[in-house]
């Protein structure tokens, strides 16, 4: 807690970091997940949504939403993502699955993965901490799989998840 009296430099009481403090708060609370959809996100793609529109901001007054619900638009990936074609040839190869599995598992995973980031370009990528899925990163484009990888060496915990699964230029649009 920093003392009431600090001097904080502030660009206006509604800036990016209380908001994003509260998001950090809100994510925490619910345990990364969408409070509509259930698709589990990283902090930097998490919405939030009022209960009470008329009441003011408040971790009793607010559940944690993703993007897709706080647009009110229904979540692409409980549907499911088409692949392309060379993604399914290559998780058959890696895996040793045969096709119809392979199309099955990717049609399933956004149910298993966080959202860590997107953009307004149909740009989505989703992670996984469990070591026991053949990918731990999976990325659509304007609605395709289009990319799965194995994450890089040494890339466990959530810290790392920041530092290594968001790119910069993927960031979520201000809520
Ligand atoms: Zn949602």
């Amino acid at each position: 807690m920093k003392p009431i009296n600090e001097p904080v430099a502030r660009k206006s009481p509604q800036s990016t970091s209380s908001n994003r403090a509260f998001i950090q708060e809100m994510h925490a609370r619910f345990n990364g997940q969408c409070q509509s959809c259930g698709q589990r996100m990283d902090q930097r793609v998490a919405h939030y949504r009022r209960v009470d529109p008329n009441q003011s901001r408040s971790v009793d007054n607010a559940i944690l939403v993703c993007w897709d619900c706080y647009r009110g638009h229904r979540n692409p990936a409980l549907e499911g993502f088409p692949a392309e074609e060379a993604v399914i040839v290559k998780v058959a190869g890696l895996t040793g699955w045969n096709e119809s599995i392979v199309v099955a598992w990717l049609s399933e995973f956004a149910k298993r993965y966080a959202l860590t980031a997107m953009n307004s370009h149909g740009f989505r990528r989703y992670w996984s901490w469990d070591r026991e899925l053949p990918f731990r990163i999976v990325d659509v484009e304007n609605g395709r799989i289009v990319r799965v990888k194995r994450a890089r060496a040494g890339g466990t915990g959530q810290g790392v998840l920041g530092a290594e699964a968001v790119d910069p230029d993927c960031q979520a649009p201000a809520p």
